[in-house]
């Protein structure tokens, strides 16, 4: 990693050092732009580019979201974040000493409002951690029969609900929808079973022609970075309809994400080996075996009465199964084409240990057991008025890539 510093100053264990410099949107009075985060500032890239500051020949920052500059691909992506490092290097006087320049490129980070860093065309929810996938298949199904005879063999994965992605910060609602007692008829009602569920996702770069697969050994460059991701669930909607298409109400009705985009390039050196695969999987599945990241992820409730947040479960991205390139390889391998600013999430992220369980369907186990918060409250499930904060970090020995957070706090249903 180079030993590169900037002239804003980050502590060590903040998230957005030099070596990280996510992407996002931010709102402006004249429309949104596309930025970076360092330290406790944004920089306003469509400005620096318009000002011809980023060197590129192409115009990526002049719209509303990073789309087009997800399309530019590994190339535009490498020299876009060189030279921002350049930029914003303590050695360079081009933007430091430059007082105009700063205050019409650099802005506090409390004083903008960021939003979603895409227009989502499609969105996939893959389920790719195996312990969670044994955790909920041991509840409904025991645990003689809790894995699928598919799961080892293929990355599952739904189709889900693009138009309900929301940004961190955004309230979410308790969804109504039908209801099934034990041995009475359906009912029409908000969800009493509401449930987070701990993921990442990533969004596509360029994407692929209608009929031509991805390769899994150039998924990743069809990658463009990572965010934090909460599938907000209702349990027992979900329960009632899922057969047998799968999810679909009990879900769409909202999914949280991080604003920050977090590209390939920090997280390299985070890169390590997934679990081992067994059985082999097939051909078209086979060469990414160190597609996984070191990512620590933590989940933590903050209800009305507390100051700060409750944590309830620690996992590590690095658990999932099935890394991004086979999911991606996957997803591809029928001929479907994917585009720009397509997300397609992890699925639950569930370590092995009850302390990294990646929701409260698992924690509680199917609330049989409440969960103790820090203050001494019992949760089952999500209430109304409860804070949901999932945030996330990779670290390395004298910096931590950081994701920021995906939060929503739950409103009564309407
Ligand atoms: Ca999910």
């Amino acid at each position: 990693m180079s030993p590169v510093r900037s002239f804003i100053d980050v502590p060590v264990d903040h998230d957005f050092p030099i070596q990280n410099l996510p992407y996002g949107v931010f709102e402006t009075k004249s429309g949104n732009r596309p930025c970076v985060a360092i330290g406790d500032f944004i920089l306003d890239l469509a400005t620096l580019e318009s000002e011809g500051l980023l060197q590129t020949e192409q115009k990526f920052f002049s719209g509303d979201t990073l789309n087009a500059f997800m399309e530019g691909g590994p190339t535009a992506w490498k020299a876009v974040r060189s030279r921002l490092q350049e930029l914003l290097s303590s050695e360079s006087d081009e933007l430091r000493d430059d007082g105009d320049l700063k205050s019409r490129t650099l802005h506090d980070m409390p004083s903008v409002r960021m939003v979603l860093p895409a227009s989502i065309g499609d969105y996939t929810d893959f389920y790719s951690s195996r312990e969670h996938a044994t955790n909920v298949g041991t509840m409904f199904r025991g645990a003689d029969n809790a894995l699928m005879e598919n799961w080892l063999h293929l990355p599952v994965g739904y189709h889900g609900r693009a138009s309900s992605i929301i940004v961190s910060g955004t309230d979410v609602h308790r969804p109504k929808g039908q209801l099934k007692p034990e041995n009475e008829p359906p009912v029409h009602a908000p969800s009493k079973l509401l449930d987070f569920e701990l993921e990442m996702g990533f969004f596509v770069g360029p994407g692929n022609q209608l009929g031509y697969p991805i390769d899994i050994q150039d998924a990743e460059d069809h990658i463009f970075g990572f965010v934090l991701v909460n599938d907000w669930s209702a349990r027992d909607i979900q329960k009632w309809e899922y057969v047998p298409l799968g999810p679909f109400l009990g879900k769409s009705f909202a999914t949280t994400i991080s604003p920050w985009i977090v590209t390939l390039d920090a997280l390299e050196p985070f890169r390590c080996a997934g679990p081992p695969q067994d059985p082999a999987p097939l051909p078209y599945l086979n060469g990414s075996e160190n597609g996984a990241f070191d990512i620590v992820l933590e989940v933590g409730i903050q209800t009305p009465s507390m100051s700060e947040p409750s944590i309830v479960c620690q996992s590590n991205f690095k658990y999932l199964y099935w890394s991004a390139a086979q999911q991606l390889a996957h997803h591809t391998v029928n001929g479907c084409n994917t585009r720009p600013g397509d997300l397609m999430a992890s699925g639950t992220i569930s370590g092995s240990t009850p302390d990294s369980y990646g929701s409260m369907l698992e924690l509680s186990w199917r609330g049989s057991k409440p969960l103790s918060l820090s203050n001494g409250e019992e949760r089952k499930f999500i209430q109304d008025e409860d804070q949901v904060i999932i945030s996330g970090y990779a670290q390395g020995p004298d910096y931590r890539i950081g994701f920021g957070e995906a939060a929503g706090t739950l409103r009564p249903a309407r």
